[in-house]
């Protein structure tokens, strides 16, 4: 049996009066590529933001590689290997590519980055490992959307994720960038780094997936691996309407 790096249990979270969460359960293996799933409104992003510790729950329990967290920080979850893309991708696009790729390293000030040229270098190994060819000083703001995706992704493995959350991340690319996307995804796995990704497009699913966890109004619907899921069951378990009642 595989260990779970990631396990969540009975998280709930609440803005005001709108239950985001009531009691959702998480449960990714190491190694696998997880596919978060759910209609707009569903607590995808919510689960997310509270994985990484940029939101508290309100109840529930978090297990990251087998540590438990009663509360999780930002700093921590990062320490712990997590690191999420978000549809922004968090980047800043008024500095060069390699400036955004040291960015939380800086930050957390793991590393003495004393040495411009060492770092510079560190950084073209991390492009390289995702095949991403892209002039290391460019500003970012110059740079096509593919590409800052990309740069949030070598910035990942650069601060040594093991588990990588991407958050709807074919919203804004064209077929081609996706595939690119995907085939970086399925290197990503043969490295050893555990996906997390989310999505709301059955494709997407079927293509990329080894299992699925649904979401519907901040409840679980199903979890299992992808094999067990038809494109009927699929839009059955987001909708919670058949096919043919559409
Ligand atoms: P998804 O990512 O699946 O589209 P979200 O997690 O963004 O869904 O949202 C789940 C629910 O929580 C929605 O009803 C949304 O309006 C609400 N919600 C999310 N974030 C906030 C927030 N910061 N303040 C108030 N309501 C929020
Ligand atoms: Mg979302």
């Amino acid at each position: 049996m595989m260990k779970n790096i990631l396990s969540v249990t009975n998280i709930k979270k609440s803005f005001g009066g709108v239950h985001a969460l009531k009691g959702v359960d998480l449960q990714i293996k190491k190694g696998e590529i997880h596919c978060l799933a759910g209609e707009n409104g569903s607590g995808k992003s919510t689960i997310i933001k509270i994985i990484s510790g940029f939101y508290k729950a309100d109840d529930g329990e978090i297990e990251i590689d087998e540590e438990y967290y009663p509360t999780i920080t930002p700093a921590e979850a990062i320490n712990a290997g997590v690191q999420v893309i978000y549809q922004d991708f968090s980047i800043f696009p008024n500095l060069s590519v390699v400036e955004n790729l040291a960015f939380n390293q800086v930050l957390a000030n793991k590393k003495k980055i004393v040495n411009r040229r060492e770092f510079r270098k560190i950084a073209k190994e991390a492009i390289k490992k995702i095949n991403f060819k892209v002039d290391l000083n460019a500003r970012v703001e110059t740079l096509p959307v593919a590409d800052k995706q990309l740069i949030a992704i070598s910035r990942a493995l650069l601060d040594n994720a093991k588990l990588i959350i991407m958050d709807e991340p074919t919203t804004a690319l064209t077929k081609k960038e996706i595939n690119r996307l995907f085939e970086i995804i399925l290197d990503l796995k043969k490295n050893g780094v555990t996906i997390l990704f989310i999505s709301h497009k059955l494709d997407e699913v079927f293509e990329i997936s080894d299992s699925v966890t649904i979401l519907r109004n901040g409840e679980n619907v199903i979890s299992c691996p992808v094999t067990e899921l038809t494109e009927e069951k699929f839009t059955y378990f987001m909708t919670g309407r058949h096919f043919n009642n559409i």
